[in-house]
Protein backbone atom coordinates (compact mmCIF):
# COMPACT_ATOMS: atom_id res chain seq x y z
CA UNK A 1 0.00 0.00 0.00
CA UNK A 2 1.24 3.60 -1.11
CA UNK A 3 0.87 6.41 1.46
CA UNK A 4 -1.01 9.42 0.92
CA UNK A 5 0.82 12.82 -0.41
CA UNK A 6 -0.50 14.32 2.96
CA UNK A 7 0.92 11.65 5.16
CA UNK A 8 4.35 11.22 3.24
CA UNK A 9 4.64 15.24 3.90
CA UNK A 10 3.46 14.49 7.80
CA UNK A 11 6.05 11.97 8.34
CA UNK A 12 8.61 13.98 6.45
CA UNK A 13 8.13 16.94 8.94
CA UNK A 14 7.61 14.54 12.14
CA UNK A 15 11.76 13.03 11.26
CA UNK A 16 12.93 16.73 9.73
CA UNK A 17 16.16 17.79 10.59
CA UNK A 18 14.22 21.08 10.94
CA UNK A 19 11.70 22.08 13.40
CA UNK A 20 7.99 22.60 12.70
CA UNK A 21 5.47 24.02 14.82
CA UNK A 22 1.78 24.91 14.48
CA UNK A 23 0.24 27.86 16.29
CA UNK A 24 -3.48 28.26 16.56
CA UNK A 25 -4.29 31.92 16.74
CA UNK A 26 -4.84 32.08 19.74
CA UNK A 27 -1.29 31.54 20.63
CA UNK A 28 -1.51 28.13 21.52
CA UNK A 29 1.04 25.20 20.35
CA UNK A 30 -1.17 22.83 18.01
CA UNK A 31 1.60 20.92 16.79
CA UNK A 32 5.36 20.48 17.12
CA UNK A 33 7.79 17.59 15.96
CA UNK A 34 10.95 16.63 18.58
CA UNK A 35 13.42 19.38 16.59
CA UNK A 36 11.63 22.36 17.36
CA UNK A 37 10.69 21.06 21.04
CA UNK A 38 14.68 20.07 21.05
CA UNK A 39 15.05 24.36 21.00
CA UNK A 40 12.61 25.04 23.67
CA UNK A 41 14.60 22.16 25.91
CA UNK A 42 11.60 19.94 26.43
CA UNK A 43 9.83 16.86 24.77
CA UNK A 44 7.45 17.30 21.70
CA UNK A 45 4.73 15.63 23.69
CA UNK A 46 4.79 18.31 26.59
CA UNK A 47 4.91 20.78 24.54
CA UNK A 48 1.50 20.46 22.54
CA UNK A 49 -1.57 22.33 23.89
CA UNK A 50 0.79 24.50 25.56
CA UNK A 51 0.29 28.49 25.14
CA UNK A 52 3.40 29.60 22.90
CA UNK A 53 4.24 32.01 26.17
CA UNK A 54 3.87 29.50 28.68
CA UNK A 55 6.77 28.16 26.60
CA UNK A 56 9.52 31.02 26.71
CA UNK A 57 8.08 31.68 30.62
CA UNK A 58 9.21 28.16 30.97
CA UNK A 59 12.53 28.38 29.14
CA UNK A 60 13.72 31.73 31.13
CA UNK A 61 13.12 30.57 34.55
CA UNK A 62 15.20 26.99 33.89
CA UNK A 63 17.78 29.41 31.76
CA UNK A 64 17.16 26.60 28.71
CA UNK A 65 15.97 26.64 25.40
CA UNK A 66 16.62 29.92 23.72
CA UNK A 67 18.64 33.18 25.18
CA UNK A 68 16.27 35.54 26.30
CA UNK A 69 18.54 38.77 26.98
CA UNK A 70 15.77 41.21 28.58
CA UNK A 71 15.86 41.78 32.12
CA UNK A 72 12.74 40.65 32.86
CA UNK A 73 10.25 37.63 31.00
CA UNK A 74 7.61 40.46 30.86
CA UNK A 75 9.69 42.69 28.90
CA UNK A 76 10.53 40.30 26.53
CA UNK A 77 6.85 38.71 26.11
CA UNK A 78 5.72 42.29 25.67
CA UNK A 79 8.63 42.61 22.78
CA UNK A 80 7.18 39.58 21.48
CA UNK A 81 3.59 40.50 21.05
CA UNK A 82 4.54 43.62 19.28
CA UNK A 83 6.45 41.62 16.81
CA UNK A 84 4.75 38.38 15.95
CA UNK A 85 2.35 38.11 13.82
CA UNK A 86 3.18 41.70 13.02
CA UNK A 87 4.11 40.62 9.20
CA UNK A 88 2.88 37.52 7.14
CA UNK A 89 6.43 36.16 6.92
CA UNK A 90 9.41 36.80 9.29
CA UNK A 91 12.89 35.44 9.48
CA UNK A 92 15.21 35.84 12.69
CA UNK A 93 18.34 34.17 14.33
CA UNK A 94 18.12 33.14 18.03
CA UNK A 95 20.82 32.15 19.59
CA UNK A 96 20.42 28.92 23.00
CA UNK A 97 21.64 28.86 26.32
CA UNK A 98 23.38 26.00 25.63
CA UNK A 99 25.69 27.81 22.42
CA UNK A 100 23.53 27.06 19.64
CA UNK A 101 22.23 28.94 16.73
CA UNK A 102 19.08 28.65 14.88
CA UNK A 103 17.38 30.26 11.78
CA UNK A 104 13.28 30.71 13.07
CA UNK A 105 11.10 32.17 10.29
CA UNK A 106 7.25 32.51 11.10
CA UNK A 107 4.78 32.71 8.47
CA UNK A 108 1.39 33.86 9.28
CA UNK A 109 -2.39 33.41 7.48
CA UNK A 110 -5.23 35.48 7.66
CA UNK A 111 -6.49 34.05 10.65
CA UNK A 112 -3.59 34.86 13.03
CA UNK A 113 -2.37 30.72 12.70
CA UNK A 114 1.40 30.44 12.49
CA UNK A 115 3.67 27.99 11.00
CA UNK A 116 6.88 28.11 12.35
CA UNK A 117 10.37 26.62 11.17
CA UNK A 118 13.24 26.17 12.75
CA UNK A 119 17.47 25.45 11.16
CA UNK A 120 20.27 24.94 13.00
CA UNK A 121 23.08 27.07 11.82
CA UNK A 122 25.57 26.46 14.95
CA UNK A 123 28.19 25.52 12.11
CA UNK A 124 27.18 28.56 10.14
CA UNK A 125 27.46 30.52 12.74
CA UNK A 126 30.97 29.41 14.22
CA UNK A 127 32.49 29.80 10.49
CA UNK A 128 31.06 33.26 9.83
CA UNK A 129 32.20 33.88 13.40
CA UNK A 130 36.05 32.63 12.85
CA UNK A 131 35.97 34.66 9.40
CA UNK A 132 34.89 37.94 11.86
CA UNK A 133 37.81 37.14 13.35
CA UNK A 134 40.16 36.55 11.48
CA UNK A 135 39.26 39.72 9.41
CA UNK A 136 39.91 42.04 12.45
CA UNK A 137 42.97 40.14 12.79
CA UNK A 138 44.14 40.72 9.36
CA UNK A 139 43.24 44.43 9.69
CA UNK A 140 44.81 45.42 12.82
CA UNK A 141 48.18 43.75 11.25
CA UNK A 142 48.01 45.58 8.26
CA UNK A 143 47.22 48.65 10.33
CA UNK A 144 50.13 48.07 12.88
CA UNK A 145 53.99 48.39 12.43
CA UNK A 146 55.15 45.39 13.11
CA UNK A 147 58.86 46.70 14.83
CA UNK A 148 57.39 49.18 17.13
CA UNK A 149 53.51 48.07 17.17
CA UNK A 150 52.61 51.48 17.02
CA UNK A 151 49.97 52.54 13.82
CA UNK A 152 51.67 52.32 10.31
CA UNK A 153 51.34 55.44 7.77
CA UNK A 154 47.68 54.36 6.35
CA UNK A 155 46.52 53.92 10.30
CA UNK A 156 47.88 57.54 10.90
CA UNK A 157 45.90 58.24 7.72
CA UNK A 158 42.77 56.66 8.92
CA UNK A 159 42.48 57.81 12.33
CA UNK A 160 43.30 61.42 11.70
CA UNK A 161 40.95 61.61 9.07
CA UNK A 162 37.88 60.28 11.33
CA UNK A 163 39.54 63.10 13.99
CA UNK A 164 39.09 65.55 11.45
CA UNK A 165 35.74 65.25 10.39
CA UNK A 166 34.97 65.07 14.46
CA UNK A 167 36.99 68.56 14.42
CA UNK A 168 35.22 70.14 11.87
CA UNK A 169 31.68 69.75 14.16
CA UNK A 170 33.65 71.65 17.27
CA UNK A 171 35.58 73.99 15.32
CA UNK A 172 39.01 74.07 17.16
CA UNK A 173 42.64 73.90 16.03
CA UNK A 174 44.57 70.75 15.10
CA UNK A 175 48.36 70.33 14.84
CA UNK A 176 51.01 68.05 13.32
CA UNK A 177 54.66 67.26 14.08
CA UNK A 178 56.81 64.98 11.70
CA UNK A 179 59.39 63.90 13.64
CA UNK A 180 62.47 62.33 11.47
CA UNK A 181 65.80 61.00 13.21
CA UNK A 182 68.83 62.37 12.76
CA UNK A 183 71.56 61.22 10.70
CA UNK A 184 70.10 57.31 11.53
CA UNK A 185 72.29 55.80 8.55
CA UNK A 186 75.02 56.48 10.74
CA UNK A 187 73.25 54.93 13.61
CA UNK A 188 73.03 51.64 11.49
CA UNK A 189 76.48 52.06 10.10
CA UNK A 190 77.88 52.49 13.53
CA UNK A 191 76.37 50.34 15.50
CA UNK A 192 74.24 48.12 13.19
CA UNK A 193 71.04 47.68 11.60
CA UNK A 194 69.47 45.71 14.64
CA UNK A 195 70.84 48.21 17.09
CA UNK A 196 68.65 51.12 14.72
CA UNK A 197 65.84 48.75 15.05
CA UNK A 198 65.98 48.91 19.04
CA UNK A 199 66.42 52.55 18.87
CA UNK A 200 62.91 53.24 16.98
CA UNK A 201 61.96 51.35 19.95
CA UNK A 202 63.59 53.15 22.12
CA UNK A 203 62.18 56.45 20.65
CA UNK A 204 58.89 55.66 19.84
CA UNK A 205 58.60 54.96 24.11
CA UNK A 206 59.62 58.14 24.32
CA UNK A 207 57.62 60.04 22.25
CA UNK A 208 54.45 57.85 23.31
CA UNK A 209 55.73 59.01 27.41
CA UNK A 210 55.14 62.31 26.12
CA UNK A 211 51.94 62.10 24.56
CA UNK A 212 48.13 62.59 25.71
CA UNK A 213 45.75 60.16 25.87
CA UNK A 214 44.08 61.36 22.85
CA UNK A 215 47.43 62.37 20.63
CA UNK A 216 47.77 60.05 17.37
CA UNK A 217 51.07 58.31 16.93
CA UNK A 218 52.29 56.47 14.03
CA UNK A 219 55.49 55.51 12.00
CA UNK A 220 54.67 57.44 8.67
CA UNK A 221 58.33 55.96 7.01
CA UNK A 222 61.74 54.04 8.20
CA UNK A 223 62.58 56.53 10.93
CA UNK A 224 59.77 59.02 10.17
CA UNK A 225 57.03 59.36 13.04
CA UNK A 226 54.18 61.87 12.73
CA UNK A 227 52.12 62.91 15.87
CA UNK A 228 48.41 64.21 15.23
CA UNK A 229 47.06 66.19 17.88
CA UNK A 230 43.40 67.32 18.05
CA UNK A 231 42.20 70.28 19.47
CA UNK A 232 45.56 71.61 19.99
CA UNK A 233 47.56 75.14 19.64
CA UNK A 234 50.36 76.19 18.12
CA UNK A 235 52.26 76.97 21.83
CA UNK A 236 50.67 73.97 22.98
CA UNK A 237 51.94 71.70 20.29
CA UNK A 238 55.37 73.03 19.97
CA UNK A 239 55.41 72.57 24.16
CA UNK A 240 55.15 69.17 22.98
CA UNK A 241 57.29 68.89 20.28
CA UNK A 242 60.26 70.44 22.49
CA UNK A 243 59.47 68.03 25.35
CA UNK A 244 59.69 64.87 22.88
CA UNK A 245 62.96 66.41 21.24
CA UNK A 246 64.44 66.98 24.43
CA UNK A 247 63.03 63.49 25.72
CA UNK A 248 65.26 61.81 22.95
CA UNK A 249 68.26 63.93 23.61
CA UNK A 250 68.79 63.39 27.04
CA UNK A 251 67.38 59.13 26.98
CA UNK A 252 70.39 57.39 25.84
CA UNK A 253 69.46 54.09 24.27
CA UNK A 254 71.69 51.31 26.24
CA UNK A 255 72.42 48.67 23.41
CA UNK A 256 74.90 45.89 24.45
CA UNK A 257 76.54 47.79 27.01
CA UNK A 258 77.21 50.87 24.62
CA UNK A 259 75.18 54.26 25.15
CA UNK A 260 73.91 55.26 21.89
CA UNK A 261 72.89 59.63 21.38
CA UNK A 262 70.11 59.88 19.46
CA UNK A 263 68.69 63.18 18.29
CA UNK A 264 65.37 63.95 16.38
CA UNK A 265 64.16 66.77 14.02
CA UNK A 266 60.63 68.19 14.16
CA UNK A 267 58.73 70.39 11.66
CA UNK A 268 55.39 71.48 13.39
CA UNK A 269 52.07 73.19 12.16
CA UNK A 270 48.91 73.98 13.10
CA UNK A 271 45.79 74.88 10.93
CA UNK A 272 42.17 74.64 11.44
CA UNK A 273 39.79 71.81 11.49
CA UNK A 274 38.76 72.72 7.81
CA UNK A 275 42.27 71.76 6.45
CA UNK A 276 43.09 68.56 4.60
CA UNK A 277 45.41 66.21 6.00
CA UNK A 278 47.67 66.72 3.00
CA UNK A 279 47.50 70.77 4.10
CA UNK A 280 48.79 69.69 7.28
CA UNK A 281 51.50 66.94 6.23
CA UNK A 282 53.07 69.45 3.28
CA UNK A 283 53.19 72.50 6.18
CA UNK A 284 54.69 70.31 8.62
CA UNK A 285 57.19 69.04 6.29
CA UNK A 286 58.43 71.86 5.49
CA UNK A 287 59.04 72.85 8.74
CA UNK A 288 60.80 69.84 9.33
CA UNK A 289 63.15 70.48 6.09
CA UNK A 290 64.17 73.99 7.86
CA UNK A 291 64.97 71.93 11.17
CA UNK A 292 67.22 69.41 9.04
CA UNK A 293 69.04 72.81 7.35
CA UNK A 294 68.98 74.64 10.70
CA UNK A 295 71.20 72.41 12.05
CA UNK A 296 68.82 69.33 13.58
CA UNK A 297 67.95 68.67 17.03
CA UNK A 298 65.56 71.32 17.26
CA UNK A 299 61.75 71.56 16.77
CA UNK A 300 60.39 74.10 13.84
CA UNK A 301 57.34 75.96 13.48
CA UNK A 302 55.94 76.41 10.15
CA UNK A 303 55.16 80.30 11.26
CA UNK A 304 58.77 80.75 12.53
P1 LIG B 1 68.95 63.03 8.34
O1 LIG B 1 69.45 63.64 9.58
O2 LIG B 1 69.11 63.92 7.16
O3 LIG B 1 67.55 62.55 8.47
O4 LIG B 1 69.87 61.76 8.06
P2 LIG B 1 69.46 60.24 8.05
O5 LIG B 1 70.71 59.45 7.97
O6 LIG B 1 68.57 59.95 9.17
O7 LIG B 1 68.58 60.23 6.74
P3 LIG B 1 68.15 59.23 5.68
O8 LIG B 1 66.68 59.40 5.45
O9 LIG B 1 69.04 59.40 4.47
O10 LIG B 1 68.38 57.79 6.29
C1 LIG B 1 67.42 57.13 7.00
C2 LIG B 1 67.99 55.79 7.35
O11 LIG B 1 67.08 55.07 8.20
C3 LIG B 1 68.21 54.90 6.14
C4 LIG B 1 67.75 53.53 6.57
O12 LIG B 1 68.80 52.60 6.50
C5 LIG B 1 67.37 53.71 8.01
N1 LIG B 1 66.20 52.93 8.32
C6 LIG B 1 64.94 53.06 7.80
N2 LIG B 1 64.12 52.13 8.33
C7 LIG B 1 64.85 51.40 9.20
C8 LIG B 1 64.56 50.28 10.04
O13 LIG B 1 63.43 49.78 10.11
N3 LIG B 1 65.56 49.79 10.80
C9 LIG B 1 66.81 50.32 10.76
N4 LIG B 1 67.74 49.80 11.53
N5 LIG B 1 67.11 51.36 9.97
C10 LIG B 1 66.16 51.89 9.20
MG1 LIG C 1 64.11 60.26 6.86
MG1 LIG D 1 66.69 60.94 9.30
Amino acid sequence: MTLGTDTKLLNFVANSQDGYCIISANDTVEYCNEQFADAFSIPAEDVTGMPFEGLLRRGFELNRGINIEASSIEEFITYTRRVRRSRPFRLFEVDLTDGRWFLFSEQTNSVGEMLVQTKDITKQKILALDLEQSVDKLTKLSLTDELTRIGNRRALIDSVDMELSRCRRTGASMSLLILDLDFFKKVNDTYGHLAGDAALVHVTRIIQNSLRQYDILGRIGGEEFAVFLSNTTIEKSMEIAERIRSSIELNLLNYEGRDIALTVSIGQTTLGCNALFTELYDQADQALYKAKTNGRNQVVSYYS
